[in-house]
């Protein structure tokens, strides 16, 4: 690998390490992504699917999407890469801080043993109510009739907790700091098309990516300092040891 980690700036007296995911990094868990050859996108709409307009117009279509999702992600389990980060985190935590922000809205990183992991566009575990915008352990599948705990009995209240089209992602009041503060960011397994993940490589020092593909041609993504082509399983492993070890030996 070609990283040189001594170029890292480590400002203050504890280093922050930055790491977003995407859909890349649960692929080979079999979790499809939205964007590959056999990605969600090429079977639906998001416009018709994962907008506010779809949830408000065609409530039931909406929850039948997730329902299938939530279904099928079910008996999958972390594989390489999210152990990887897990154990990363455990293991920098006298040494440094490790964000871990995800776009997947799959438990894989919990199931990994991760400490910590904000899912910047939701969760499956969790359903929110469209009435009072709390959010609540997910109990089955999504029905109309199901209602929220706390409000009163209305009908179409509760929703996935997942971030649609249109709607304002989570964490993006404290994300931005800690974009800056990090000393290294690695962004694994994302197309870097969705908005505002696309751009947090814009806030870093020095930045890694991690894909199966090459950089989209216009992009903020070719503002990354160093690329690794590969399975993540197989790349980001060797990766988080290696960057262990400048850590620790500081
Ligand atoms: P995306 O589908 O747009 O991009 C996935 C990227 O991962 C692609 O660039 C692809 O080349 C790369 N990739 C695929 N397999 C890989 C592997 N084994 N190793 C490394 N890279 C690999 O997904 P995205 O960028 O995360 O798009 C954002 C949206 O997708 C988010 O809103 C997220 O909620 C949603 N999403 C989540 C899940 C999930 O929770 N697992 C699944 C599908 C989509």
């Amino acid at each position: 690998m070609e990283i040189n980690f001594k170029e890292l700036t480590l400002k203050g007296d504890r280093p922050l390490v930055f790491i977003l995911s995407g859909a890349g990094l649960s692929a080979e868990s079999g979790i499809p992504t939205f964007r590959d050859a056999n990605g969600l996108w090429r079977k639906y709409d998001p416009k018709e699917l994962a907008s506010i307009r779809a949830l408000e117009r065609h409530t039931q279509d909406v929850f039948d999407f997730y329902n299938e999702r939530i279904k099928n992600a079910e008996p999958c389990r972390p594989n390489a890469a999210h152990i990887a980060i897990a154990n990363f985190q455990k293991e920098m935590a006298p040494f440094c801080d490790v964000i871990h922000v995800t776009q997947n809205v799959d438990n894989l990183n919990e199931l990994a043993g991760a400490p910590r992991v904000f899912h910047l566009h939701g969760d499956f575990q969790t359903s929110l109510c469209r009435k009072c915008k709390k959010t609540f352990p997910r109990v089955g599948f999504y029905e109309r009739e199901q209602v929220c705990p706390v409000c009163e009995a209305t009908n179409f209240a509760m929703r996935p907790n997942v971030v649609l089209f249109g709607e304002v992602p989570y964490g993006m009041d404290w994300i931005p700091s800690y974009l800056k503060k990090a000393c290294v960011f690695i962004s694994v397994g994302t197309s870097g098309t969705v908005y505002p993940a696309a751009n947090f490589v814009r806030e870093t020092k020095a930045s890694i990516r991690i894909n199966l593909d090459l950089d989209p041609l216009i992009h903020p993504y070719s503002k990354f300092n160093h690329r690794i082509y590969g399975k993540c399983t197989e790349t980001l492993p060797p990766l988080l040891e290696e960057l262990k070890k400048e850590l620790t030996s500081r």
